[in-house]
């Protein structure tokens, strides 16, 4: 049998180790030290906003923008129903009430003119937006970011799958108040756990930087006047993610090529439908992801699973979750579309074309006619 092929496999660039071993020389294991802020730096260079956090995952770093942007109880945070969970939980930690929004067809992400239509409708205005740019591609941020500057709405971009798309040639994540980005096991880069947390407001980051290390006032005896958490990445984990940064571009060429691969075995039938990247965008395809119109796509990944292929529906629905069967959403049909029909494929960046070909093969043989 043939090794397994995964959505998105851990994938090092071989600098990781002897970084590692610069940590232990220095003894430095944790909690902060030199590579913590060499991991900053990186994603300051790489992305160009102006202030970078690291954190212990990207769930940590959108709760700690909710905190400093004072969002809580009662508070409503407009939300991506079309996401991963993830983008979410911290809303309820903050005690605030999501509010979901669906996506448009031309991007998979929500669509600005439903997002205007709630904000010119609601009886309440929302404090907040977390937007997720789904599957490594860039939703319609430009649009978004001048709608919630218009309406007062922060904004906190949830970039978690999406390290190195631009729309016009600007990093998603440096759109809005805050950007957050994943370094969890299966995204495009990895330090098996952890997050950045984004702004060009260096007192909001100084802020966040105070609760993530469990908000204590600059006296020797640990003086509090708020409470925090214990947020902060390990310098262990950063030595990882510098290694990580030196191949982001190499990791986006390659997934781009998975994706080209997909296109030119399966892109000519009607049937496959892939997801589509907006005008002047370049998204990373962080996992190939498409619909069929007729095929049940459990069929597909019960066959791909067989031949030692893991392939994963599309993100169920916030709206649709029991969590949230009281929530408020605002809808127009299209996630609840996407999440009947699509499916993600296998994307790992170790992968090569004849492994692409083989999994199109299996997909063209048991299309419904
Ligand atoms: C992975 C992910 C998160 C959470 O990131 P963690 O680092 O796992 O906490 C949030 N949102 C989206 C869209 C994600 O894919």
């Amino acid at each position: 049998m043939n090794k397994r092929l995964f959505l998105s496999a851990p994938h090092m660039s071989g600098n990781e180790l002897k970084y590692i071993e610069k940590v232990f020389e220095s003894n430095y294991i944790a909690p902060l030290g030199e590579y913590v802020n060499k991991f900053e730096e990186s994603i300051v260079t790489y992305t160009g906003t102006q202030n970078a956090l690291a954190v212990t995952s990207g769930t940590a770093a959108i709760h700690l923008a909710l905190r400093v942007l004072g969002i809580g109880e009662e508070d409503e945070v407009l939300a991506s129903t079309f996401t991963f969970i993830g983008s979410i939980n911290a809303i309820i930690y903050q005690n605030a009430i999501p509010v979901f929004l669906d996506s448009d067809k031309s991007t998979w992400n929500i669509c600005p003119n439903l997002l205007e239509d709630y904000l010119i409708t609601c009886d309440k205005k929302p404090k907040a937006l977390i937007i997720t740019h789904l599957y490594g591609m860039s939703s319609d941020i430009q649009k978004i970011s001048d709608i919630c500057k218009e309406y007062g709405v922060y904004l906190i971009e949830d970039a978690a799958e999406s390290l190195g798309a631009t729309l016009n040639g600007k990093h998603t994540g440096t759109f809005g108040d805050f950007g957050v980005y994943s370094f969890n096991g299966n995204k495009i880069l990895t330090t098996s756990g952890g997050g950045m947390l984004v702004s060009d407001n260096k007192e909001w980051i100084e802020k966040a930087k105070f609760y993530s290390t469990q908000a204590k006032e600059p006296f020797i005896h640990y003086e509090h006047e708020e409470y925090g958490y214990n947020y902060r990445m390990s310098n262990v984990l950063a030595a990882i993610g510098v290694a990580q940064m030196e191949v982001i571009e190499d990791r986006i060429a390659k997934k781009r090529e998975i994706f080209s691969w997909y296109k030119e075995f399966l892109g000519g039938i009607e049937e496959c439908e892939f997801m589509p990247e907006l005008e002047n965008s370049r998204g990373n395809r962080w996992l190939t992801a498409l619909t069929f119109n007729k095929t049940s796509y459990e069929k597909i990944m019960k066959l791909l699973d067989k031949a030692n292929v893991e392939s994963r529906p599309l993100w169920k629905p916030m709206h649709l979750q029991p969590l949230f069967n009281s929530s408020k959403s605002f809808l127009n049909g299209t996630s609840e579309e996407l999440f009947k029909k699509g499916l993600c494929l296998a994307s790992s960046t170790t992968m090569q074309k004849d492994d692409v070909k083989m999994i199109c093969d299996i997909i063209k043989e048991n299309l419904e006619k």
